[in-house]
């Protein structure tokens, strides 16, 4: 797999290597860089890539990175997502320069619109959508001049003024490049600059009724902000001579574009629209359900910052799009959680076992809650004659090297002794309800003189001591790697499976103070996080990731 892609080991990226060549001949001094959202969802691992970049940039090269929202289409947008995305960055670790907005810039956008005007490069044009996407032509065919292309500049300002003011209802009007409508990149074939909307916008409310399309907001925007390195993904290569073209007739700051291949995962889907979709026909519960891979589903599911920021890093930039493995996500929050996580030990599906020689009535054992950091130290774990044990841990009739428990074997309990299996006890089913053993008292783990060593070490906790708590645990959200490359609706292709619940397990009782956010590896289990839906009477602990990559297991078996 992708594991052997060490970090340190990577090369300059494309980016990279133009900026060292830009800051080398001194053509910047300093470099900035943006991220630039638009308000229509919530963000996804792909943004994380795009986010990791440019902030990355900056913190590697002189200068500093703004978030802009990319604000120019108020139907779809909303401030429950301009505040999503501000706290998911700041979840990632980035601290933007400045925060904008694209409309903050609409006085000045208007302003260069009269100016293009002037220059005798835009136009108003009467003609519905229909009439201009039927003007457009084809690649292979040049389109055909508006009636309205040759206004005289006095009408042009007149008119943009008047839609401006609200005389025109939507889509009557708009205003157009006057670039060149035979040019063999059909964005360059007088693209619309601004289209009538009588829509309220989260940010300038009423104040607007026409709006600048993307093509005269982002280049603009990025001028305006002096942005130097302007990245974004390869659907715009065809834009960038528009953007260029735009920048050199209005003589603004000359920001550049760069453009690298989008980010997306298989088993699931990269698209605001979509996950928009699964939304709100309730296929999840919510944007942050932890089977999204939006930012704060992967935060409610467990995932840490750092291990997000290292996926990015692994993946890299590239200018060829290609599909990164969930395998390679999974990995790397695997490998930050086993630094971090207490262990604790759960038991998911009990069979009781009784300790027929313990006499005592409780004792309390300690074992260390992290062996990767002894900073963090031991915890207090109760045993007492009654315990519960895995059921998948005993067999009656168990094949050659089993090792774990059964009639006269003999295991050891995590942190605590060796028992020996002397007796199954069935119910009138033939169903074993419980499982009769002796321990060793020499065998205590850390004073161990018994001299007996075992194969099998099993997780366990306390009936009498034990809390109950539930279990979410969360498979791929989709049962095919790339739902929108197969025939039909992407959500035929989601996996019913996705979500299990186990209501209540049993689970050692340091745990009881757990708080939201809180991270375990559950021996034996897989790593856990307290979910926000936890009350003090019943926590709700969410599936990160299990111990093993369950799904390369799956293969190497069929
Ligand atoms: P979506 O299709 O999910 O809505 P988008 O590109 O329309 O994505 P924006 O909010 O416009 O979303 O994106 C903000 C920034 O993140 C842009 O610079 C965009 O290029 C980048 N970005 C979005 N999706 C990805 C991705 N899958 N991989 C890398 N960068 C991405
Ligand atoms: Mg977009």
């Amino acid at each position: 797999m992708t594991e052997e892609i060490k970090k340190e080991e990577r090369s300059l990226n494309f980016l990279e290597e133009i900026i060292e060549e830009d800051l080398k001949n001194g053509k910047y001094k300093s470099i900035v860089t943006r991220f630039p959202p638009e308000p229509n969802g919530y963000l996804h691992i792909g943004h994380a890539s795009s986010i990791c970049l440019n902030f990355g940039l900056t913190q590697k090269y002189p200068g500093y990175t703004n978030l802009r929202f990319d604000d120019t289409n108020p139907e779809t947008e909303d401030t429950e997502y301009v505040d999503s995305i501000k706290e998911d960055i700041h979840w990632l670790g980035f601290e933007w320069k400045n925060e904008h907005y694209a409309s903050d810039y609409f006085d000045t956008l208007y302003e260069y619109a009269i100016k293009l005007i002037k220059k005798g490069l835009a136009y108003v044009d009467d003609s519905s959508s229909e009439e201009i996407a039927a003007m457009k032509g084809t690649p292979t065919e040049p389109g055909k001049n508006s009636p309205y292309r040759e206004r005289p500049i006095d009408e042009n300002i007149s008119l943009f003024e008047s839609m401006k003011n609200g005389e025109f209802s939507d889509g009557s009007r708009t205003l157009r490049a006057k670039i060149d409508m035979a040019h063999i990149n059909m964005l360059m074939r007088d693209p619309i600059l601004y289209r009538i909307k009588h829509a309220h916008h989260h940010q300038t409310g009423d104040k607007w009724c026409i709006y600048p399309m993307y093509d005269f907001a982002h280049g603009q925007s990025d001028s305006i902000e002096e942005v130097t390195h302007s990245i974004c993904t390869l659907e715009f290569v065809p834009h960038r001579e528009l953007y260029d073209w735009l920048i050199e007739k209005l003589g603004i700051y000359p920001s550049h574009q760069y453009e690298f291949a989008r980010r997306n995962i298989n088993y699931t889907v990269t698209s605001k629209r979509k996950l928009l979709q699964l939304v709100n026909e309730k296929h999840v519960n919510g944007w942050d359900d932890p089977r999204m891979p939006t930012i704060s589903g992967l935060r409610r599911r467990g995932y840490t910052p750092e291990s997000i920021r290292d996926f990015c890093d692994r993946i890299g930039v590239a200018k060829r799009e290609n599909m990164a493995d969930v395998g390679l996500l999974e990995f790397c929050v695997r490998e930050h959680l086993n630094k971090i996580s207490l262990r604790r030990m759960v038991v998911f599906d009990p069979l009781k076992v009784v300790i027929t020689n313990y006499t005592g009535q409780e004792e309390v054992l300690q074992s260390e809650n992290n062996p990767e950091d002894e900073q963090d130290g031991t915890r207090e774990i109760p045993f007492s004659a009654e315990l519960y044990i895995e059921r998948e841990d005993f067999m009656e009739n168990p094949p050659k090297k089993y090792f774990r428990l059964a009639p006269g074997q003999m295991v050891r309990l995590k942190s605590a002794y060796i028992i020996k299996c002397e007796e199954v006890v069935k119910d009138a089913a033939g169903h074993v309800t419980e499982v009769r053993c002796t321990y060793i008292p020499e065998s205590k783990s850390g004073s161990d003189t018994s001299g007996i060593s075992v194969k099998g070490t099993l997780h366990w906790v306390s009936v009498r001591h034990a809390i109950t708590a539930e279990v979410r645990l969360y498979d791929r959200l989709f049962k095919v790697e790339d739902p929108t490359d197969e025939e039909g609706d992407f959500k035929e292709y989601l996996n019913p499976d996705s979500l299990q619940v186990l209501p209540a397990v049993y689970a050692e009782p340091s745990m009881k103070g757990a708080v939201a956010g809180d991270r375990y590896q559950f021996i034996r289990k897989g790593y856990f996080v307290l979910d926000k839906d936890s009350a003090s009477a019943q926590l709700v602990f969410n599936k990160t990731v299990g111990l093993k990559d369950a799904w390369a297991k799956e293969v190497k078996k069929g």
